[in-house]
């Protein structure tokens, strides 16, 4: 059995509920490690440096570029938003699936370097309720609402190239599917290489009798 961890991108529209999808899959189940962004992005009120986010300035953000310090970066609505790369490192070496909640550019940069990355895609119940749950929220504006809308049409576009639908109507339930995805993950073949070669040499040994 291979023990490294899986990395998990967890994308999704704003406000599709991937925050507090995450925050509960993280309470309730303890193999899970959650990566914290770099952002360019003002934090919103109740936001903690290092907790939510680690908030920097341009200058900062295109250093840790230029050092190779990211797994992956994007620009989101007029701001930078990018992975350090050495905590993911350090959890996946230790066994532990490290969840990115990131947009759609970071996640296809993410397929394309680690391919037995697995992708999942939260989206609520219908677009009326996506709608809903940004208004509802109180903390952008309508005209960040409307783009943040926009940006959902586009992002709509790369479901496809996602592993799995995440469909967040019941949060318990639907943290209950999230865990399952991941954990039905680690048994597929092309993260099972090292067991699967092993079990092939030993067949073989078996078969010639030695
Ligand atoms: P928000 O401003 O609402 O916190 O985040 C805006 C978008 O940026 C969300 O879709 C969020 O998942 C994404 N995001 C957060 N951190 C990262 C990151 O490190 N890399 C990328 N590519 N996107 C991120």
């Amino acid at each position: 059995m291979n023990n490294n961890g899986i990395l998990v991108v967890i994308s999704g529209f704003s406000g599709a509920g991937k925050g507090t999808l995450v925050k509960k899959l993280l309470a309730d189940y303890d193999n899970y490690a959650l990566s914290i962004s770099m952002t360019t992005r003002k934090s919103r009120e109740g936001e903690e440096d290092g907790v939510h986010y680690f908030f920097v300035d341009h200058e900062k953000f295109e250093k840790t570029i230029a050092e190779d310090g990211l797994l992956e970066y994007a620009s989101y609505c007029g701001n930078y938003y990018g992975t350090p790369k050495a905590y993911v490192e350090e959890m996946i070496s230790k066994g532990k699936d490290v969840i990115l909640e990131i947009e759609v550019q970071g996640a296809l940069q993410i397929k394309k370097k680690y391919p037995n990355s697995l992708l999942l895609f939260v989206t609520p119940p219908s677009a009326q309720n996506l709608y809903d749950r940004l208004k509802g929220r109180n903390t952008e504006t309508e005209e960040q609402i409307n783009k943040r809308i926009s940006r959902a049409v586009e992002e709509a576009d790369w479901i496809e190239k996602y592993d799995f639908l995440v469909i967040n109507d019941t949060l318990d339930e639907c943290v209950k599917n999230l865990n399952d995805m991941i954990t039905a993950a680690h048994y597929s073949p092309d993260r099972q290489q090292e067991l699967i070669h092993k079990l092939k040499e030993d067949l073989d040994l078996i078969s010639k009798g030695e």
